[in-house]
């Protein structure tokens, strides 16, 4: 599991997450939602310590990642999977050797092996005869859809979502959200910043609402969206849905 305790982040003056604690159980799927600039993303990012946390610290699978050496946080965030609003897939790479990449370099997995399970994982996610393209010739959902796999391909116990469909065209948002749906259907542990309220009813065990880097609220979907606690809440959803 991972858990994040009092978690601090000042980038100077200021001051982006002000004590934020947040556990996440084997299995849970956690939908964290709040307005711009709540600290959604620099959240994410210090679970896997991508940002160091001014205070506080995060244990991953009871390691604490917050008193590792680097090269120990290296292989712990090993275990934890992210997918960005911008696909960031590797341009000069064709979706197959996007997917192999990282589990042989890494892993050391021979090329046999990872084109294997690399051909697996797209099918999984519906782009099977995309192998041999590059991503520039792809749709967003399609990328989005190739680096939701790459991930994957890592194995990845855990898998951090932010706002994956945010970048989308409309019409796409739809198929990106299936892969995610199905991955929870499989148990996998997640966390998703999303904005897709829906969505998030759907696949969330526990929604939680953050503002100005704090959390304000951590609750069932049923509960949240039908009875929210703080006027904040309530504006936002106000807002977007
Ligand atoms: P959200 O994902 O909820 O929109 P972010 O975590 O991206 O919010 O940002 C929260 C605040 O932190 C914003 O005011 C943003 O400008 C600031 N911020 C994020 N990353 C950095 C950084 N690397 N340096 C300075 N400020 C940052
Ligand atoms: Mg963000």
């Amino acid at each position: 599991m991972i858990k994040a305790e009092h978690i601090f982040k000042n980038f100077g003056e200021l001051h982006v997450l002000k004590d934020v604690s947040l556990e996440i159980r084997k299995g849970e799927v956690v939908v964290i939602i709040g307005p711009s600039g709540s600290g959604k993303s620099t959240f994410l990012r210090c679970i896997n310590l991508l940002e160091k946390p001014t205070g506080g610290r995060v244990e991953i699978d009871d390691q604490e990642m917050t008193a590792l050496r680097p090269k120990q946080v290296v292989k712990v965030r090993e275990k934890v999977g992210m997918v960005f609003q911008h696909f960031y897939l590797f341009p000069h790479k064709t979706v197959l050797e996007n997917l192999i990449y990282a589990p042989m370099k890494v892993k050391g997995l021979s090329r046999e092996k990872a084109e294997e399970r690399a051909k697996e994982l797209l099918e999984k996610v519906g782009l099977s005869e995309k192998a041999g393209q590059y991503p520039s010739k792809l749709s967003g959902g399609q990328q989005q859809r190739v680096a939701i796999a790459r991930a994957l391909a890592m194995e990845p116990d855990y898998m951090l979502f932010d706002e994956p469909t945010s970048a989308l065209d409309p019409e796409m948002v739809k198929e990106v959200l299936e892969v995610i749906q199905s991955l929870a259907d499989t148990g996998m542990t997640m966390i998703i910043v999303t904005h897709e309220m829906g969505f998030a009813k759907m696949v969330a065990d526990k929604v939680v609402f953050m503002d100005d880097g704090q959390i304000l609220e951590s609750a069932s979907p049923d509960q949240f969206f039908s009875a929210p606690k703080t006027d904040r809440a309530k504006d936002f959803l106000e807002k977007i849905l």
